[in-house]
């Protein structure tokens, strides 16, 4: 008998695929849709029937489908498979069943043209898979059958009777109705449910079924079963892999079963194309229309027989986050989809990672503990518990890992000698957080579970294993995950097709990127990754030099303005030959240079044996030392005497970096493009603060250009991160050329929540879902963003032509991106390894937003 379509194409919830069924992907599923475009195209799949997610639940509630209906479509005789067909292939379901219709007359058939052992390792797989699926028996009771053949699989279906008292069924529409009522049950079952729904499916998610002839792969001519794919999955480069089981090849003269063959030709030993080489031919040129009709890399299944090829299925080829990006570009260069459609198809989050080193995706790993991974990428090294001993280990050649309880500006050094950082403490905007992105310098804060006793030198992880100086670590920054040892890494891929994607990504963006860098390193990397400028430059960072901390405490010491004035003379050649060497590197962009922030006590000694040492430096008595820092204590010094207070109060600091910047531009400008430099005062909260600084400021300036005898431009601006300068926006905004976002503060000050401190508690806050994520990585758009929108708005009513940007550390956030898009804002700025993130998520939103979406 020859099937017929009729039956089934009248039901619309079973129905035979051909290229004009009506079938799609939100009523019968994403494989079932595949398998309709692979019918146009012409390819020999088995004949197949997809149920809808409508027939698939009705079956889950007890309804049996017309399954005259269904077997109608098939030669009575063939043997039939049944697979899920999700809406989002992504999503999974319940796994297929093969070999429905075996029984002891297929068997004995089987035997006759495969033999005995093929017919009955196939038969006893259908058993066992019914059993678990469909009889829902324990897998443990077929554990004691240690036979295989046909002695196996009769003490198999012997278990089977014992277990059920039932024989086996024999049918092959009672089977087929098993194990479809299994599958649609296993779809409703709870464990199914969250797993679908943490890969982003509906709570609602459908599904569909589809059931396909088998294509018995025996015969006189090569036969066998595989997958093939065009991609290597791991690096995306064109290479074809997969696996194939030739049914043909049997044993070797030694025995051995060589019934893996190779797909290509292989010199360690023998593959499907030279056994057979036009079913090869043939495979791959299917592989490449699927590849370029369905516009994605896929994985062909197929069966081979007799030396044809048959395919059963494609699916999108599973890849790591490298491949994805390699598999986009490269359909975009040959033409199968456009750039804007492979710059979509990359996930800006996923990026990140592949500007790090990483860890290999399938090298073991031994988890110590998993915290916040506050820097991306993975660095090994052995431990060290100072910053001492850090720059020791780096003078060595020895990478090395730094351990803190938490970091402060004193341990800035030590990071830059590490290969990475762990700390007990913090979250995303620690200090150890914010200088590691900036360094590009894998990064894990927070660690609370395990014990830190860095005074004895002693890391001690959940589970009670010690680890010591010396010992090897490796940080994965991007995973949170603290490793033991060394596992193997994958380098990071910023080759050719990275900067192709970049290109395109650029030439859709509709919002500026900018990096944060401190230091010459930072400014270069910003530069190398195409940021359009410099949006904030710590200063602070800058004086924690030995030659300049004691400078700077001399400064501290000082008893009178013109005291402090006279000892900052020391220091303006200094901090101009930093920005000579930032303006050189970002010629012909911007700069913002945030004026001092931080408070001046972070400058002293913390030690009995440090505030010694520096007695003995200023010549002074212990004793005024330990008065002066505890006069210098404050209870909340993030709240206390730092920015623009210190601005007002101590203006010395000011001046002296306004006239280091002024010389720098008219230094730097001599040979090379100019800048115009931004400076930036931090903190603010009252508009008289900043007509008190700019005054000074300006003064500074006319000097500067008087006693050079040049003119030159500059901006002055804001940075609003109180939530006061947001609200008093309108007043503010006349004084200034730019407004400035501080996320980062502005989210502590808004919700009263320490950045420091945050960490502690903030995964459980985000279990228990008080937050939907950290809001200091993602900007909390319902109440600071509702600062941003009122601050942006009110500055930009009395100053229309006000620069408005973002440089806190969610200016490299893609959700926080899209906050800052949507109110208009000019620029945002970011580490500078996050500047590709940045520049790939702008672009999609610019897409997006041109497509509606
Ligand atoms: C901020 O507060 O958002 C900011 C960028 O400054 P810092 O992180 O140095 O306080
Ligand atoms: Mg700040």
């Amino acid at each position: 008998m020859k099937p017929k379509g009729a039956a089934v194409q009248n039901n619309p919830h079973t129905t035979l695929i051909t290229s004009t069924a009506p079938v799609a992907p939100h009523t019968h599923g994403g494989r079932a849709k595949c398998l309709q475009r692979l019918v146009r195209l012409e390819m020999p799949v088995p004949r197949t029937v997809a149920l809808s997610f409508d027939a698939v639940q009705r079956i889950a509630e007890g309804q049996i489908p017309d399954l005259a209906a269904i077997l109608e479509q098939f030669e009575p005789t063939a043997l039939l498979c049944v697979r899920p067909s999700s809406e989002d292939p992504d999503w999974g379901g319940p796994g297929a069943v093969l070999n429905i219709g075996m029984n002891e007359a297929r068997f004995a058939e089987l035997s006759n043209s495969m033999g005995d052992e093929l017919a009955a390792a196939m038969y006893l797989r259908f058993v066992q898979s019914y059993a678990i699926h469909v009889a829902r028996l324990d897998a443990d009771v077929f554990d004691e059958i240690d036979e295989d053949g046909v002695a196996g699989l009769k003490r198999t279906l012997h278990a089977y009777e014992d277990e059920t008292d039932e024989v086996f069924p024999e049918d092959r529409g009672e089977q087929l109705i098993g194990v479809l009522r299994s599958m649609a049950r296993a779809w409703d079952g709870t464990s199914a449910r969250l797993l679908r729904q943490a890969k982003g499916a509906p709570a609602d998610a459908g599904l569909g079924l589809v059931i396909q002839e088998m294509i018995p792969g025996v015969g006189q001519g090569e036969c066998g079963s595989g997958v093939l794919q065009l991609v290597d999955p791991t690096t995306g480069m064109p290479q074809i892999t997969g696996r194939y089981l030739s049914q043909s090849q049997g044993r070797d003269a030694l025995g051995e079963d060589v019934s893996a063959l190779y797909l290509e030709k292989d010199p360690r030993g023998p593959s499907l194309e030279e056994v057979a080489p036009n079913a090869f031919a043939d495979l791959k040129s299917q592989a490449a229309l699927m590849r370029e009709k369905l516009r994605e890399e896929m994985q062909v299944e197929f069966v081979i027989q007799n030396g044809n090829v048959h395919i059963l299925d494609g699916v999108r080829v599973q890849r790591t986050s490298r491949a994805a990006m390699r598999i986009a570009v490269r359909l975009a260069e040959d033409g199968i989809i456009p750039p804007q459609e492979a710059v979509m198809r990359v996930d800006p989050h996923a990026l990140n990672e592949l500007l790090h080193r990483q860890v290999h995706p399938e090298a073991e790993r031994d988890v110590l503990t998993t915290a916040i991974g506050a820097s991306p990428g993975a660095s090994t090294g052995k431990i060290v518990f100072t910053a001492a001993e850090a720059q020791a280990s780096a003078a060595r050649g020895e990478a090395c890992v730094l351990v803190r309880r938490e970091t402060s500006p004193e341990d800035v050094r030590g990071m830059h000698a590490a290969v990475a950082v762990l700390t007990e403490k913090g979250g995303m905007t620690s200090h150890a957080a914010v200088i590691g992105r900036g360094l590009g310098l894998p990064c894990i804060v927070g660690a609370s579970e395990m014990r830190f006793q860095t005074k004895k030198k002693m890391l001690t992880t959940p589970d009670g294993r010690v680890f010591k100086t010396g010992d090897v670590l490796t940080i994965d920054g991007s995973s949170g995950q603290v490793l033991a040892g060394q596992p193997e890494m994958l380098e990071a891929a910023l080759d050719d097709c990275f900067q192709t994607l970049m290109g395109w990504a650029d030439a859709e963006r509709d919002i500026e990127i900018r990096a944060n860098a401190d230091t010459p390193a930072d400014a270069q990397t910003a530069r190398n990754f195409q940021a359009q400028g410099i949006g904030l430059c710590r200063t602070e960072h800058m004086f924690f030099d030995p030659g300049r901390l004691i400078v700077m405490r001399e400064m501290i010491f000082a008893q009178t303005s013109s005291g402090r004035a006279a000892v900052l003379e020391r220091l303006l050649p200094m901090q101009r030959d930093d920005f000579v060497q930032l303006f050189r590197i970002m010629e012909g962009q911007p700069v913002c240079i945030r004026l001092f922030d931080p408070p001046l006590h972070e400058f002293l000694p913390t030690t009995r044996g440090g505030q010694r040492e520096l007695a003995e430096a200023l010549d002074l008595p212990v004793s005024d030392v330990e008065r002066r820092v505890s006069a210098m204590t404050e209870y909340n010094p993030m709240l206390g005497l730092r920015g623009v207070r210190l601005g007002v109060t101590v203006p010395e600091i000011y001046d002296m970096q306004a006239r280091a910047i002024f010389e720098a531009t008219l230094e730097a400008r001599k040979n090379g493009a100019p800048v115009v430099p931004e400076v930036m005062i931090p903190l603010v909260s009252a508009k008289r603060e900043v007509e008190l600084v700019k005054s000074r400021i300006d003064s500074v300036a006319a000097a500067v250009a008087a006693e050079k005898g040049q003119e030159f431009e500059y901006r002055l601006g804001v940075m609003v991160e109180t939530p006061r300068a947001c609200l008093r926006a309108e007043e503010i905004a006349p004084n200034t050329a730019f407004l400035s976002f501080g996320t980062n503060d502005l989210t502590q000050m808004t919700y009263g929540l320490s950045r420091d401190d945050a960490g502690r508690f903030m995964s459980a806050y985000v279990r228990r879902g008080v937050f939907t994520e950290d809001p200091f990585h993602v900007l909390d758009a319902d109440g600071v963003g509702e600062l941003l929108k009122l601050g942006s708005e009110r500055g930009r009513a009395a100053q229309p032509d006000v620069t408005l940007s973002v440089c806190g550390e969610h200016g490299g956030n893609p959700e926080s991106i899209a906050i800052c898009r949507d109110l208009g804002f000019d620029y945002v700025s970011c580490s500078p390894f996050r500047v590709p993130v940045a520049r790939l998520a702008a672009a999609q939103l610019a897409i997006s937003s041109r497509l509606g979406g």
